[in-house]
């Protein structure tokens, strides 16, 4: 072999004992040792490496972990897809699952970017979309019973940015009695304090470029549920065949992170808590939205279906209005201005100004989101620092 072959050819692994920690198989294809090998992989595509768009070991190791935690506790067999992010795990799921001539019933507060997809591409395709409110547990029986076609309830609980909380046990009941799926955004909760898979919800899933990564360095997604058929057949298919596969690389960051999550969701939760108590005392403070305060309107149903706390997400509303909030924005020294949430700092947005901008101001008071209103993803600072910061800000 002359030096210009050997510089071309692949040289081994060179391991002779296991990585301790998950190795990023940053690799396009697997080699197949001979053409039998070959053919019985191609056979059962579903499970040989073969291509990473289709599975890749980085990113099965981190779907794993995921289907394991929604499913712990219990012994169904639970099937995971990790995507490239968390609006590719819900438009890989509804690809996979609807098709044209199906309805999706959903909330009015999902994450904007839901709410464009389902509006603005899915409804090319011919899904058409409607939009209740899902707590409404009567008027969401009646659409269902009187719509036809409705083949999936979409819930997103907590809900962005007021905290609205929705019975998922009771919606994935009623989606089942009337032939639905129903599939829960479960992004606010991690499956630390809520699985929405155990009380019959058909999929979760996750922008895992938020709590369970949770360091701000990857953006990434995942599906998970318990019917093999539509995981494998309908979702797995349609992330292979519309190329929505999580890349190596974000599964890892995604598997380093995850391995505190337990911890991290731990001092959120303590976090929060005492930062909307001392908001909630507060003379500059009109309103605190914190699931975990006995004065919010969804404090017995967060109680029922989550455990162990009521996660990192908080919203306020200052007052002062629109002046106040963006002064007390600007005036925030620790807390830092960024539109993403579930990182290990503490993260500030002003939904009036920014998420929320293009909703017209009636619809966005309507809806809770007042002028006046801040969302905080509270981080895992220590939480005497957290509070004198925001009462330096409110103050001015
Ligand atoms: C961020 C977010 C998404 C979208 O996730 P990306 O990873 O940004 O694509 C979906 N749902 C919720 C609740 C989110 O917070």
């Amino acid at each position: 072999m002359q030096a210009d072959t050997l510089v071309v050819r692949e040289n081994g692994e060179h391991r002779s004992t296991a990585p301790h920690v998950l190795p990023i198989y940053a690799t396009s294809s697997f080699v197949f040792e001979d053409i039998s090998q070959g053919i019985e992989i191609f056979k059962n595509i579903e499970s040989g490496h073969v291509y990473s768009r289709y599975a890749n070991p980085t990113v099965d190791a981190v779907a794993d972990k995921i289907a394991q935690l929604e499913s712990f506790g219990s012994d169904h067999i639970p099937y995971a897809v990790m995507t490239s992010s968390g609006m590719a795990a819900i438009s890989t799921l509804l690809m996979g699952v609807l098709k044209s001539g199906d309805k999706v019933l959903t909330q009015g507060d999902l994450y904007g970017g839901t709410t464009e997809l389902l509006k603005s591409v899915l409804g090319n395709f011919g899904v058409e979309t409607i939009f209740t409110d899902l707590k409404d547990l009567a008027g969401t029986e009646l659409l269902l019973r009187t719509e036809e076609n409705i083949r999936m309830v979409y819930c997103e609980t907590p809900s962005n940015p007021t905290l609205a909380c929705y019975d998922i046990a009771s919606i994935a009941a009623l989606s089942h009695q009337y032939g639905a799926l129903c599939a829960v955004d479960n992004t606010f909760a991690t499956p630390m304090l809520q699985k929405p898979l155990l009380v019959g919800a058909d999929f979760v899933i996750h922008s895992t470029t938020k709590y369970l990564n949770g360091h701000g360095n990857s953006i990434a997604g995942v599906v998970v549920g318990f019917d093999r058929d539509l995981m494998r057949g309908g979702v797995w298919k349609a992330m292979k065949l519309a190329g929505t596969n999580c890349s190596p690389f974000e599964a890892w960051l995604t598997s380093n992170g995850m391995k505190t999550l337990a911890l991290r969701m731990e001092r959120h939760c303590s976090n929060a808590m005492k930062i909307a108590a001392f908001l909630s005392e507060h003379p500059a403070v009109e309103r605190v939205n914190y699931p975990g305060l006995p004065i919010h309107p969804d404090h017995e149903l967060a109680k029922k279906q989550m455990s162990g706390g009521f996660g990192g997400m908080l919203s306020f509303e200052l007052k002062s209005g629109m002046e106040g909030a963006l002064k007390c924005m600007d005036s925030l020294k620790l807390c830092t201005q960024a539109p993403t949430l579930g990182d290990v700092d503490t993260l500030i947005l002003h939904p009036a100004s920014s998420s929320h901008l293009a909703v017209p101001r009636e619809t966005r008071i309507e809806n809770g989101i007042t002028d006046g209103l801040i969302r905080v993803s509270v981080g895992i600072e220590n939480p005497d620092d957290l509070i004198a910061d925001l009462d330096q800000a409110i103050r001015k």
